[in-house]
């Protein structure tokens, strides 16, 4: 499950749950993105610390796993560089893609989509505010899952803080006290975060 993850909430990770009790996975490696090409218009938070949130809210799921490659390549992410990498470390592994409904949207104009299909199984998950269709999406390749509606974006919960709105329960508590810590989304603290 590949994701900006800035930062990661229990939307993500209810829809992982699902998927991987759904479709009896082994494992869900969670991939937080580098450098984010399609947000290009705003502050992302240090790919670091959005990979050490990631690590404290899925270390308690023995099935969860936290993977570095989109973070250590240099350079804007691309999924098939992800599936690439993903593959070379999982040679006989077969693998599925998860995603929003938001993001399955824009899935055809992804960069080297064709590539992509024999790497993977893609599955599109529900979101609410999203509708979820597979219209134009090959449909051998992509499987469309209800998962259980979680109204939840890191883009509400970075605006929450910075209105000084309680994020509990929102995101794992760890990551409640991770943002505390290190005072992100607080635009006061804009310089503070570069010293991290
Ligand atoms: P932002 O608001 O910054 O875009 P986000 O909440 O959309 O953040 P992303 O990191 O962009 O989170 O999403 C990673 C993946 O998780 C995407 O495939 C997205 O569609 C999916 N996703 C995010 N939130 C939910 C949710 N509440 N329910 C189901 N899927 C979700
Ligand atoms: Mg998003």
């Amino acid at each position: 499950m590949g994701g900006t993850f800035d930062p990661i909430h229990h939307g993500h990770l209810v829809a992982a749950s699902e998927v991987q009790a759904r479709l009896g996975l082994d494992e869900v490696v969670f991939v937080p993105t580098g450098q984010p090409w399609q947000k290009a218009g705003r502050d992302v938070t240090p790919a670091e610390q959005r990979y050490l949130m990631t690590v404290i809210a899925t270390a308690s799921n023995p099935r969860f796993t936290v993977s570095r490659v989109d973070i250590d390549r240099p350079g804007p992410t691309y999924t098939l560089d992800t599936l690439t990498d993903l593959r070379a470390q999982r040679p006989d592994t077969e693998m599925f893609f998860i995603t929003g409904a938001d993001a399955l949207a824009q899935i055809l104009s992804w960069r080297g989509v064709d590539q992509m299909w024999p790497l993977a199984n893609f599955i599109g998950v529900t979101r609410p505010g999203h509708e979820l269709s597979d219209k134009g999406l090959p449909r051998d390749r992509v499987k469309l899952m209800e998962v259980p509606a979680m109204a939840i974006s890191s883009t509400d919960v970075r605006r929450r803080v910075a209105d000084g709105q309680p994020v509990w329960y929102l995101v794992p508590d760890g990551v409640v006290q991770y943002i505390g810590k290190y005072q992100l989304y607080r635009p006061q603290a804009e310089t503070a975060k570069e010293d991290v």
